[in-house]
């Protein structure tokens, strides 16, 4: 049997363990040897090692060995009992104390040597250790934690450490050899990798921590390797397919849309547009994940993509979350497209019934070019004739699958996936690894940076006066209710109210508007418009303007309550303003109450970077709560950090797409053993189903 079949043995029939402790392991998620062997510490002790117990001082917490001279229990209280237990180092007589556990004195007889580590108390006189741990001399076990550093794991009810490292020291043994190895040898070579046998055993039982921060390089490519892997697999099933159609280069349309725009795209945007169309031209399907910071001007280049696809005879489609975002590109396009001869229409899920099969009939004769709607895109009963380019917006608001379904309502069409939520490029790189990246880095001219204050509510009445100066020099002014995520409609009634009140009071002189979830979808469209056309000064408001709204005379954002709203939510809504030439300001009203809620406020004020607070915001909660990893269905990371190792990442990615060009579907032999384990690892992973 090789390692990795002997690995893939249920951990119940490993000795010592039997049904019952399965069980327990099972909680932990171990089924298998190779899950314990993966089960790595959740930290190392350091202990000192001393043989005289005169050596050691006050509260330092060490292992010293001693022979057993006696042991006594004492009832200290109702409850508490100590079992004291006295030894001789060979210089001086010290004591070992355990609390409640009476059944200690039973292994301890005298005359037995035992190894004990704890915290030294020598307030009484003679020196006494409070046992954290101890190991009979003459176990099997003990030799081997008999060193200075000792791994502790993470445990579970009737689980405890010494039955842990008794059972990995046990696999390591019985279910580990030197001979195997599955990373290609060249890797290991090349990046001076530690062998797999080698990094668990320094995982588990290191002889200092030189060895673990060894072990964890490997296991932390390792990982990132295999991952990367699967993603690259993945990518290069979508990419063998052909288009069914082709693109001119005159781009003639394409060019009086451009002229007729106000202004010029800039450098970042020309780039990426480059890049895009680059990708359109080619026999192979685009799959392009646009990023670009708030403000920075995506709907641009998704409208060059879609007006491409229709001047070229082909249809395009736009997809967002939001019904006043899908009226919002609507009109940006019509706007534009309609002089140059496109046929541009919106589907929602509010639209009338006769209205709705009016479009699909459009939509299916292929004469309704390009269209721009939400969830209602991807029903079952619509068909395109032949749809080419599908652009998804804000597309972290969408499912893989509600992806894969707008791709599925045409023949391998060119995806292309916008986000405003920054994410760290490298986070980005495994989220969607099998996509490829374009970046817009770069504001459009003449942008102020957005000043943000930070205020208690005790000064909202200066706020509202300030406001008051900015509406009569005739700018504009969003106003953000609570979030209040328990229901839509108290955060709704929140919203109502305080329209309300502020239009008798502080804004009395001006035209107060109100916008939120719960209203009907005709009187939120009659609503934006006003705002749009400038007249509402004011709008009261809730999250549903958080993504996309584009209003840039509006250059007030009052965030009410922000410390209840997350960092990349506070970011979204700051990016309502600053959209325009003229200075904007955003002021976030709070009492935080939290360190984590006072963080990500004095992030927001720090910094203006999408990118800088994505990071923070990952610090602040790990990359699970961010942006949706959770269910991008990645498999969990163990020894990997995507921040922290983002270089490794970066090479793990570039030789997995290398090998894989070179061995698409693994069948060389010197890659039977990656295959091997990539299977085991990623059982239900259909990507690697084609391989092999
Ligand atoms: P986002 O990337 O957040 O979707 P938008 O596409 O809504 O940003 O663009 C934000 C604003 O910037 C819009 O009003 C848009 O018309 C404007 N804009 C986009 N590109 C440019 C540019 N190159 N120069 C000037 N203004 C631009
Ligand atoms: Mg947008």
């Amino acid at each position: 049997m090789n390692l990795i079949q002997k690995i893939s043995t249920p951990i119940q029939y490993v000795k010592t363990v039997g049904p019952q402790r399965a069980s327990m392991l099972q909680k932990l998620g171990i089924y298998t040897v190779r899950d314990m062997l993966y089960y790595f510490p959740r930290r190392y002790e350091e202990r000192k090692l001393i043989e005289f117990v005169n050596e050691c001082s006050q509260d330092d917490t060490v292992s010293v060995r001693g022979t057993v001279l006696g042991s006594q229990d004492l009832k200290l209280r109702q409850g508490l009992t100590a079992t004291k237990v006295a030894l001789s180092d060979g210089m001086n007589i010290f004591y070992a104390v355990w609390f409640n556990q009476p059944h200690i004195k039973k292994q301890i007889a005298p005359g037995l040597t035992i190894t004990v580590t704890g915290k030294v108390d020598q307030r009484y006189g003679a020196v006494q250790i409070r046992v954290a741990d101890f190991e009979l001399n003459n176990s099997s076990v003990a030799e081997n934690y008999w060193c200075s550093i000792v791994p502790v794991y993470a445990l579970s009810e009737k689980i405890n450490q010494k039955f842990l490292r008794g059972l990995i020291k046990t696999c390591l043994e019985e279910y580990t050899s030197e001979q195997e190895e599955f990373i290609p040898e060249n890797l290991i070579k090349k990046y001076r990798l530690l062998p797999l046998n080698r990094s668990l055993l320094w995982m588990h039982q290191p002889q200092n921590i030189l060895e673990t921060e060894k072990a964890r390089r490997r296991l932390i490519f390792e990982e990132l390797f295999l991952l990367q892997l699967l993603l690259a697999a993945r990518k290069r099933t979508i990419t063998r397919k052909l288009k069914f159609f082709t693109y001119s280069d005159k781009n003639e349309i394409l060019k009086k849309f451009l002229n007729n725009l106000s202004f010029g795209l800039t450098p970042a945007q020309s780039r990426v547009w480059q890049e895009i169309m680059t990708d359109m031209h080619r026999s192979v399907p685009m799959y392009r994940l646009l990023q670009g910071d708030v403000g920075s001007g995506k709907t641009v280049i998704s409208t060059l993509a879609l007006l491409k696809a229709a001047e070229n005879g082909l249809q395009g489609a736009l997809m967002v979350p939001t019904e006043i975002l899908a009226e919002q590109h609507y009109l940006f396009l019509k706007r534009y497209m309609e002089p140059l001869g496109i046929n541009v229409g919106l589907l929602t899920g509010k639209m009338k019934k006769a209205e709705k099969n009016m479009a699909f009939q459009l939509i299916e004769s292929g004469q309704m070019q390009i269209v721009i709607g939400t969830h209602a895109l991807i029903q079952e009963n619509i068909a395109f004739k032949h749809l080419a380019m599908a652009v998804i917006d804000e597309q972290h608001r969408f499912g893989v699958r509600q992806r894969a379904t707008l791709q599925d309502k045409g023949i391998c069409p060119d995806m292309l996936v916008m986000t405003a939520t920054p994410i760290p490029r490298t986070l980005a790189m495994t989220l969607y690894g099998d996509l490829d990246i374009s970046v817009i880095d770069q504001l459009p001219p003449g942008r102020k940076p957005i000043k943000t204050h930070v205020i208690y509510e005790n000064k909202l009445p200066d706020t509202y006066e300030f406001m008051r100066k900015q509406i009569r020099i005739g700018r504009q002014a969003y106003i953000i209710c609570p979030l209040v995520e328990e229901s839509e409609h108290v955060e709704s009634q929140a919203a109502i109210d305080l329209a309300l009140e502020l239009s008798e009071g502080e804004l009395a002189d001006f035209s107060v508007g109100l916008l939120h979830g719960r209203m009907k979808s005709e009187l939120k469209e009659e609503v934006m418009t006003k705002f749009r056309l400038g007249e509402i000064d004011a709008l009261v408001t809730t999250t549903v303007i958080e993504v996309g709204v584009d209003v840039p005379n509006a250059t007030v954002m009052v965030i009410l309550d922000a410390d209840r709203f997350g960092l990349a939510q506070l970011h979204q809504l700051r990016g309502r303003v600053g959209r325009g030439l003229e200075q904007s300001y955003c002021i976030l009203v709070a009492n935080p109450k939290t360190d984590e809620a006072r963080a990500r406020l004095a992030a927001m004020h720090r910094s203006e970077d999408g990118f800088y607070l994505a990071e923070q915001d990952l610090r602040i909660r790990g990359p699970g709560e961010f942006c949706g990893t959770r269910q991008s269905g990645l498999p969990d990371l163990k020894v990997a950090d995507l921040i922290r190792d983002w270089k490794i990442l970066e090479v793990a990615r570039q030789e997995a797409i290398d090998l894989l060009a070179s061995d698409p579907e693994l069948k060389k032999p010197e890659n039977e053993a990656l295959l091997r384990e990539i299977r085991t690892r990623f059982p239900d992973s259909v990507q690697f189903a084609h391989i092999g």
